[in-house]
């Protein structure tokens, strides 16, 4: 096996930016060998990246696989022989293998994309695609930091890296359509409790599993909404949010996701939910992050899961219209910011988090290191 990452992990290797985790709760991201899973107990219901390393090792012990896989290796061609039926495949170190059956198992989301934004290439500071986060990590605290995107890795980066830096300014195209994670971390005991009867189901879980829609022990229902009583429906909706992952979404009426009536009424109830959580911010800002009209259908991008994702925004904000005025300059000098021209795509959410903490310079040990490449 040739493998582009240096250790195991796949997407977990690469992935180690701030607040990386799986929107997945055990047990649908275990591997489903019983070896695997009999001795093994989760910290958290969503567990980090960490945490998935540790896990890793964990099959390492059990599957001894790392001596059959020849990490750092980009694979860059790959030929086939009709004569003797065989592949060579190259890899970027010089090394050559030849093998009858060639499977590229090189993941659907493994290659990060970077939008062409204007200036980033003579952009001066320090920029990563969290991806290609830098491994020893990243020391933010104190810095002034712009996340571009509220996917799940910029609503996650955010959640993590709020608290701690100077200031914070979000860059987003569209609302994410955020579902409450309900993140469970346990104690020795909980661990034990909760993850011990679950175990004795695993057979028949994970067998479920591979029966629904996304792989989970739910599916959408087999009714519409129509055949509800509105006091129903959102009986069915408040359980779903109480329940929180992707409850409000896969496990919900069947024509979610074909009828508009259904989907707006679903879209109200998010909405309204998250503004809940925004009472008190500035309108523009609620606005951009729970738009009263939808931007996109409920669900028809896939939605992340939070945790304090929107708390966040209420962080003090003590010198917006300054640093309205340095954001507007900057965009305007390539060597210092990302020109404004995209910014018909993507909109600051006009409000940026601020933190008394600084750091002094001699605390820095910034890897200044220009876009990785991609
Ligand atoms: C941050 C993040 C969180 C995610 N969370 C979830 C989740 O909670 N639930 C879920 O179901 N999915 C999640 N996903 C999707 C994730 O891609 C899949 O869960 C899973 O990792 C896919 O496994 P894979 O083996 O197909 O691909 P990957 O894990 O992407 O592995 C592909 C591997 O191929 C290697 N590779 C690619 N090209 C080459 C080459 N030319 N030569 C050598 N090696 C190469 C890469 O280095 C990589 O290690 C998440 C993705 C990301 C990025």
């Amino acid at each position: 096996m040739l493998e582009a990452g240096k250790d195991l992990g796949e997407v977990w290797w690469w992935n180690n930016y701030p607040g990386a985790r799986v929107d997945t709760c055990w047990p649908f991201y275990d591997f489903s060998d019983p070896d695997l899973w009999q001795d093994w107990t989760w910290e958290e219901r969503f567990p980090g990246r960490d945490e998935l390393c540790r896990y890793f090792e964990h099959v390492e012990k059990k599957w001894d696989v790392k001596k059959d896989i020849k990490f750092d290796h980009f694979v860059t061609k790959a030929r086939f022989d009709p004569t003797h039926d065989k592949w060579t495949v190259y890899s970027d170190k010089g090394y050559t293998a030849k093998a009858q059956y060639l499977l590229l198992c090189t993941g659907f989301a493994a290659k990060p994309f970077v939008p062409k934004l204007t200036g980033l290439e003579t952009f001066g500071g320090i920029s990563y695609h969290t991806a290609h986060w830098p491994k020893e990590g990243l020391d933010v605290r104190g810095k002034k930091v712009g996340v571009i995107g509220t996917g799940a890795s910029g609503v996650q980066t955010i959640q993590e890296i709020a608290p701690h830096v100077q200031q914070l300014s979000v860059f987003q195209r569209t609302a994410n359509h955020t579902l409450p994670m309900r993140q469970e971390a346990y104690t020795d005991q909980t661990k034990q409790q909760q993850q011990e009867k679950p175990k004795k189901d695993y057979p028949a879980i994970l067998k479920l599993a591979k029966t629904t829609f996304a792989g989970w022990d739910y599916d959408q229902l087999t009714k519409t909404a129509a055949e509800d009583t509105p006091e129903e429906r959102r009986a069915l909706w408040e359980s779903n949010w109480t329940l929180g992952g992707f409850r409000p979404w896969l496990n919900n009426y069947k024509d979610l996701l074909t009828n508009p009536e259904v989907n707006r009424v679903m879209y109200d109830f998010w909405r309204d939910k998250v503004r809940e959580r925004l009472v008190g911010l500035d309108p523009e800002l609620i606005e951009n992050l729970a738009p009263l009209e939808p931007q996109d259908p409920f669900g028809s991008k896939r939605p992340s899961l939070e945790q304090n994702y929107y708390e966040l925004y209420h962080q003090p904000n003590d010198c917006k219209s300054q640093e309205e005025s340095n954001c507007r300059s900057d965009a305007d000098r390539s060597e210092d910011g990302i020109r404004g021209g995209n910014r018909s795509r993507y909109s600051r959410l006009g409000h940026r988090l601020r933190h008394s903490h600084r750091q002094s310079d001699s605390d820095r040990h910034p890897r200044h290191q220009r876009r990785e490449s991609q």
